[in-house]
């Protein structure tokens, strides 16, 4: 993976650059000593790290603006950031950016429970957005596995989803409105407290936009009831291939539970050591979880269950307890920190049709075979949104560099089946030289356009998304 030679005229002027920040912000709001700057010279894709020219904190939407205007005028690039937890190198520095990080913006602005929504600061976590409402009976839906650091800034850029969203939908279906402030310092409000906004749909562009025409400062968003009740099954198959049919069956057949969860063997054995939650001896496992009352709980679990038992799994265990619940989730919630603990690997996010599951689980086994490398696999299964995990070992020459080939092989198998290169990390810079595989110039142009609107002069996050050579003459220009 490369990135663009830092821009020496911008790295000579940083004194001047930090001094202009400095006027519009207070005094711990600017990071700009190179051994603090490390804090914050990666993301979760730790592969690649550098430290970047300055670092803003700001605590307003009205700072936020200060310091794009500054960075506009001294055509400086801004790489915006929340809690830097994204798997796709999205807020990776270059060495003459700034990164314009929103951790201090945690307020919650507004909560109205008739109209449902609350409006917060996006550099509150998106858990402790379901915590300022749960005591009055409220949730906020979308839930990352990243869900106790991740912001609602980087969930809005990168359009996140998790386990949940088979039902709920994923940020882009929770999202009412936002206050995006744009490079030149422009403030817009985009939707607001209702469905659906007047005009183009400019919120639905910039959800998913990873940070390319905009800084979002404030989100509106949905809060729903809580249901009455939930409960999870856990079913085990001496196949992969099985566990996908299963996937496919229980979603042809019209139930639609909240959550349907995959793991295979090295997953289910490494999230068991690490967790303790008494996952059965088996190839391939579903946690399948649905809810409403207890009636409504019992049929569709029984119709679940009926699907499973044609399959002829090696285990159906159904939940009988909230301690039960939680033991059958435990292994699921830990599975990255598991597989960390164990090996380096690269996490994907391709996406498939559902019914492709079968087809796809047995490719990659093969392809992995022929990489002579080992894949995990955990994913959100209901929305086949697959997350192959590579294992390597970063201390032995070239794995990595064999385990991102296999990488790019696999999200090809996805895009070839009709599926897409991300679900929910976004490209970032991870999978940016592979977006060629899935659209083609044209496309990439047309798509490029977009953000010559919103960032005329390619300052935001400009390294990232768009294959360098693709957007090289665009980024020439600006740097002019
Ligand atoms: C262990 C683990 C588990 C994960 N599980 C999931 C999961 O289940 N589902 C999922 O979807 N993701 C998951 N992720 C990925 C990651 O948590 C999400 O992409 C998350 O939304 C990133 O949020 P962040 O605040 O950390 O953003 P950052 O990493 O800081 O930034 C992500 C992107 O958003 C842009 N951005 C940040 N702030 C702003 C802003 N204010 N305005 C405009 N653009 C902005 C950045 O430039 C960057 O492109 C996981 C990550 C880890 C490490």
């Amino acid at each position: 993976m490369q990135m663009p030679e830092p821009d020496g005229r911008i790295l000579s002027r940083k004194a001047e650059v930090v001094r202009r920040l400095a006027e519009v912000l207070s005094d711990d709001a600017l990071i700009h000593a190179p051994e603090e700057l490390r804090a914050y010279e990666c993301d979760a894709l730790t592969a690649y790290a550098c430290p970047p020219l300055a670092v803003v904190l700001p605590v307003s939407t009205e700072e936020v603006a200060a310091c794009l205007k500054v960075c506009h005028e001294e055509r400086v690039p801004v790489v915006p950031r929340g809690s830097g937890t994204s798997l796709a190198g999205g807020a990776l520095p270059t060495a003459d950016c700034v990164i314009l990080g929103v951790s201090r913006m945690t307020e919650v602005l507004e909560t109205d429970y008739a109209d449902r929504i609350i409006r917060v600061q996006t550099g509150r976590t998106n858990l402790s957005v379901t915590g300022a409402v749960e005591a009055d009976g409220f949730f906020y839906a979308p839930d990352p596995s990243s869900q106790l650091a991740c912001a609602i800034a980087g969930n809005i850029a990168m359009n996140s989803g998790g386990a949940h969203c088979l039902k709920y939908g994923v940020t882009t279906n929770n999202l009412l409105g936002a206050t995006v402030v744009l490079m030149d310092g422009t403030v817009v409000e985009l939707g607001g407290a209702h469905m659906d906004a007047g005009g183009l749909d400019l919120l639905g562009l910039v959800c998913g936009s990873e940070g390319q025409l905009g800084v979002v400062t404030e989100a509106t968003l949905r809060i729903l009831p809580k249901p009455e009740g939930a409960r999870p099954c856990l079913i085990g198959f001496d196949a992969s291939e099985t566990a996908g049919q299963c996937v496919s069956d229980i979603i042809k057949v019209g139930i639609l539970p909240v959550a349907i969860e995959f793991m295979d063997r090295p997953c289910i054995r490494a999230t068991d050591d690490f967790s303790g939650a008494g996952y059965p001896d088996c190839a391939a496992m579903l946690i399948v979880e649905v809810e409403g009352s207890d009636a409504e709980i019992d049929e569709q679990l029984g119709v679940i269950t009926q699907i499973a038992r044609r399959l002829d799994p090696v285990e159906v265990r159904v939940s009988q307890s909230e301690e039960e619940s939680a033991r059958i989730w435990l292994g699921r919630k830990s599975a990255f920190g598991a597989m960390g603990q164990l090996n380096d690997y690269i996490c994907l996010d391709g996406t498939i049709p559902v019914g492709e599951l079968p087809h796809v689980l047995r490719r990659i086994g093969e392809m992995a075979k022929g990489y002579g490398l080992e894949v995990a696999n955990v994913f959100h299964a209901g929305d086949g949104n697959m997350h192959p995990l590579i294992l390597f070992n970063a201390n032995e020459d070239g794995q990595l560099e064999t385990a991102e080939r296999l990488g790019e092989d696999i999200l090809r198998l996805c895009v070839e089946v009709g599926g897409c290169l991300t679900g929910e990390h976004g490209v970032g810079v991870e999978k940016r030289d592979l977006m060629a595989a899935q659209f083609d110039v044209p496309d990439l142009e047309a798509q490029m356009r977009v953000k010559d609107v919103f960032d005329p002069g390619w300052l935001l996050n400009p390294a990232k998304v768009f294959p360098l050579e693709t957007s090289a003459a665009r980024r020439a220009v600006a740097a002019e």
